[in-house]
């Protein structure tokens, strides 16, 4: 055999693939499948599994189909299947296949009694829990069940009722004779049915019996002709299971290899269907979707670009141990796509008002304002200018600290694609807080220069009173405090952060901003991006900031190194 050596480094996944197309084994054929159970929403780490078995496919000129691993009627839906075939839609891939693990029922059945006449599976009337302390642990030795010596006859009587239903839920279970003193204990004479009277979301009654994952997993693979069946670590000790199942049967295709990836982890967040259930169900967030939660759905109300989530997993690439990515470097993703792509627009979310003594009354100017400074060919846009301006609160200071170069009585700035205007005086309340500020402009100015070419220290940006429109923003900050929630044994849920959003209602926008669509992603100049939602478009959410977070994190690593 000669292996050619590639000429770019690969990750291991893909340097397996290489060898098994060098040697043969499938006859160069690759199939992989993403095969989530539709038990919840996707999430970020979903996308890492999907981007890769998608990509394994394009990259050696094969298949990559969408599998349901649909064995658990307790906690699936087909609301979940919808999602799931929605969000993969989403995120910009389109499956060769559509395909169900419930579809293999009878063919799975089929193939327990093979392995019961083969003297490889039998039926135990124990229940779980003293199946589950038999079994021992690691250095621990197991105990043989009192009916692992029934015969093939026996067995396969007592699995066909269970299948007829002569018996309750959980009285018996089929379960393969392995070996109990086994130092894995996958190969405990691991469970392959249990009786359960649930009504499956596609099969409804058809069956009371229902195969473990184990038992589903390989053999589906089996039967649709994977070869490469890409799993994340926790699965690593399953691989002997799956290997021993596949190598009793008589499979339709060559038997299918697992291999195991790293699961994505991120910090400032929770990962898992479960704790992501469970934020929901505790009403930490409003739902799935919430902008805050780790989920597709969430991260695309959010205002994420499905492109920069693939960029991102992507560029993480595989590897052999569990890590934790920081969330700063998915958002620069997101970042540096919005910055091509966004639309700039004016948006003040803590008003004050500006009066301009000298504006002529009732004039109304358009200035011309650059859509994307990126991107030449978004244009300008005209944008209504008069004598009364809203601007950021923060952006006028009465008594200004040190080094605050923005609007102050006596100090001149500009006023973004706008003119220079020069404070003069301040309304306050009776809390001293400023209510209205007065400026005279320099008519000289417009578009933000003049002709003696003289400097400002600051741009500030501004919208024009009589055309604004009313805007709610919703902010958003880390939903856990703790970057690594739970790390140390303790409740994630007490690392949650209870100032996860700020709510912003009465914000003032330049009107284009009645134009954008559902989802649509615009920058606020100098306070981030910000997505239209996606049902209402006059709420926005913060999709991220401008600063780039992460370029500090990587120089605080690098002076550490
Ligand atoms: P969760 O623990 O969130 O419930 P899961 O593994 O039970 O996830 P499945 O629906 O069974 O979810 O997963 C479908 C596929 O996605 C599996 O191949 C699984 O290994 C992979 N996957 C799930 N979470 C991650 C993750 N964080 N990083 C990478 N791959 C993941
Ligand atoms: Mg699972």
């Amino acid at each position: 055999m000669t292996t050619e050596e590639p000429s770019a480094p690969v990750d291991f996944v893909r340097a397996k693939i290489i060898a098994d197309n060098a040697s043969g084994r499938f006859g160069g054929r690759v199939q992989t499948r993403f095969p989530p159970e539709p038990n919840g929403y996707l999430h970020i780490g979903h996308a890492k599994s999907i981007g890769l078995n998608f990509a394994l496919a394009s990259e050696f000129g094969g298949t990559c189909n969408l599998r349901f691993d649909d064995t658990n009627p307790d906690t699936e839906d087909q609301e979940y299947i919808d999602a799931i075939r929605d969000d993969l839609a989403w995120l910009g891939f389109e499956p060769d296949g559509v395909l169900y693990a419930s579809d293999y029922f009878e063919q799975l059945y089929t193939w327990a009694e093979e392995l019961i006449a083969k003297g490889l599976a039998y039926v135990d009337d124990q229940d779980a829990d003293t199946i589950s302390e038999q079994r021992g642990g690691f250095g621990q030795p197991g105990i043989e069940s009192p009916h692992r010596d029934r015969t093939a006859e026996e067995n396969l009587g007592l699995f066909r009722q269970m299948r007829d239903g002569a018996f309750d839920d959980g009285a018996r279970v089929l379960r393969a004779k392995i070996d109990m003193q086994s130092e894995n204990m996958q190969l405990r004479d691991p469970v392959l049915y249990r009786i359960r009277r649930s009504a499956h979301h596609r099969t409804e009654d058809d069956w009371v019996i229902y195969p473990t994952y184990d038992w589903a997993h390989g053999q589906s693979d089996a039967i649709e002709g994977v070869t490469h069946s890409i799993c994340t670590l926790e699965f690593a000790d399953h691989r002997p299971l799956y290997d021993w199942f596949l190598d009793q049967l008589d499979l339709p295709s060559d038997q299918p290899e697992q291999t195991e990836f790293a699961r994505l982890g991120l910090t400032h967040t929770v990962m898992s269907k479960r704790r992501l259930a469970q934020l929901v169900d505790d009403g930490h967030v409003d739902g799935w979707d919430d902008p805050r939660m780790p989920t597709l759905r969430g991260l695309r109300r959010r205002g994420y670009p499905a492109s920069a989530i693939r960029a991102f997993t992507d560029h993480i690439g595989v590897a052999k141990t569990n890590s934790t990515v920081e969330i700063e470097l998915l958002e620069s993703f997101v970042r540096t796509e919005l910055n091509e792509t966004a639309l700039r627009r004016m948006a003040v979310l803590r008003p004050i008002r500006v009066v301009i003594t000298n504006w002529p009354d009732g004039r109304v100017a358009d200035v011309e304002a650059i859509n994307n400074p990126q991107d030449d060919s978004a244009g300008t846009r005209p944008v209504a200018f008069g004598g009364e301006l809203w601007i950021e609160s923060d952006d006028f200071k009465l008594e200004p600290p040190p080094k605050y170069y923005r609007l102050t009585p006596g100090r001149e700035v500009r006023l973004r694609a706008g003119y220079y205007i020069t404070a003069t005086d301040a309304d306050t309340d009776a809390d001293g807080n400023v209510t209205t500020v007065y400026c005279t402009y320099d008519p000289e100015s417009e578009g933000g220069s003049t002709a003696d070419g003289r400097k400002v220290k600051s741009t500030i940006h501004w919208v024009s009173a009589a055309h604004a429109v009313d805007r709610t923003v919703h902010l958003y900050d880390r939903l856990f405090a703790d970057p690594h929630p739970g790390a140390d044994g303790t409740d994630p849920m007490a690392a949650l952060n209870p100032g996860s959003r700020e709510t912003l209602t009465g914000v003032k926008a330049e009107p284009a901003l009645a134009d954008v669509v559902a989802g649509q992603v615009v920058q606020f100049e100098r306070l981030g991006y910000f997505a239209a939602d996606l049902d209402d478009q006059t709420v926005f959410h913060r999709t991220v900031g401008l600063r780039d977070e992460w370029a500090n994190i990587q120089k605080r690593q690098g002076g550490k190194a």
